[in-house]
């Protein structure tokens, strides 16, 4: 039923993932980060799609995430980025996922439940270098060795990995703190390069491309696979575009006179007769409330501005003089004009949010 609709264009996402990749040092590898569903894009589909073209590393969120990719066929390692509560990590091990270790409170808490266990369950060890969100603390090396040993014997250590906080901003004091983490990062990894762990990594997507560390054989790609930009300011590789358009149509139309109003709170008025087009779409679908008397859509190439407020299921359109008609197809976010990353700037926030927010009954179509 074609009432609110994205298409994602697969092909896209490879060659982004494609492009990327030829970017990278010899013999580094792309983790595809498909968490959150895929950034909205599907993380089954996305998946499939990448294990195609040989992709064989994943990062999700949590454990639901890690699960519905096994379930769905998805093959390699999948890491869970985050927190799992301990009691449900037999499932962990269930699914064959990897489990990252937060700090040692969270492992003294995993050994706890898993007991003997613990040694089949694939673990990677959080280290903080400045994001001070997750990870044991790397201004303290002796420390953080002990912390990363110390799982190497309890767990299936499979490797450690850090978050970069500022890789996307090229300023001198972003980049000198970027160059500080990855230092940091670097002088624990060489700590415990004895115990040859397989997956050591700090880069995310614009870590990969704009600080590449010696120690890092892995990129962990989120964004940029989807043709977004990690921060406004950012230019992207040639050929990595956005993948997904989102879609409406116009259910219909109608003339308002001068002094009418439209939608709640009568927040737009009419100086003239204007012709208004109300569309199936609205905040519950991830059409952001924000974009009331703001925003614009695209109709037949031309832009309509959207007037009164969104509501929860439709919003409306001023499209006088612009010969629209019901059934038009209605461009609420495209890939070459009115982007996630021009309407992230409309609103003050950042693409990622934008794409993520797409709801779930928002159908999806591979084009
Ligand atoms: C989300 C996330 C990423 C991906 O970040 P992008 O900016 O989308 O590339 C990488 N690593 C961790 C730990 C994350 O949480």
């Amino acid at each position: 039923m074609k009432r609110s609709w994205v298409e994602i264009d697969m092909r896209q996402i490879c060659e982004n993932a494609r492009i990327y990749r030829s970017l990278l040092p010899e013999g580094a590898q792309i983790m595809a980060v498909v968490k959150a569903d895929a950034y909205g894009h599907g993380d089954v589909e996305v998946s499939r799609a990448l294990n195609a073209q040989g992709i064989l590393l994943f990062a999700v969120s949590n454990l639901d995430e890690a699960m519905r990719l096994r379930e769905n066929g998805v093959k390699g390692e999948i890491l869970i980025l985050g927190y799992t509560p301990v009691t449900e990590l037999d499932r962990v091990l269930r699914y064959d996922v990897t489990q990252t270790i937060l700090d040692e409170g969270y492992a003294a808490a995993a050994l706890t439940v898993l007991g003997a266990k613990a040694g089949m369950m694939k673990a990677q060890a959080a280290i903080d270098t400045g994001m001070n969100r997750i990870g044991e603390d790397a201004d303290d090396p002796e420390g953080c060795e002990r912390f990363v040993r110390a799982c190497a014997k309890k767990f299936h250590l499979t490797g450690i990995f850090t978050h970069l906080c500022v890789a996307d901003t090229r300023d001198p004091e972003s980049v000198a703190f970027t160059r500080e983490q990855i230092r940091k990062f670097e002088q624990t990894a060489d700590r415990v390069k004895d115990l040859e762990l397989p997956y050591i990594h700090c880069m995310n997507s614009a870590g990969g491309l704009w600080h590449v560390s010696r120690c890092s054989r892995i990129a962990r790609l989120g964004i940029i696979l989807y043709g977004l930009k990690p921060d406004a300011s950012n230019t992207l590789p040639a050929g990595i575009r956005p993948a997904m358009e989102w879609k409406s149509v116009v259910a219909m139309v109608k003339v308002i006179h001068s002094g009418e109003t439209v939608g709640y709170g009568r927040t737009y008025k009419a100086h003239e007769s204007r012709e208004v087009a109300t569309i199936p779409t609205g905040y519950a679908d991830g059409y952001d409330r924000r974009l009331s008397n703001r925003g614009h859509v695209i109709i037949a190439g031309r832009e309509a501005p959207v007037i009164g407020r969104v509501c929860m299921d439709q919003i409306t359109a001023d499209v006088t003089g612009m010969g629209v008609h019901p059934g038009d197809e209605v461009l609420l976010m495209g890939k070459d004009t009115l982007t996630a990353d021009e309407l992230a700037r409309d609103l003050g926030t950042i693409g990622y949010e934008i794409v993520c927010g797409i709801g779930k009954r928002v159908t999806r179509y591979y084009v």
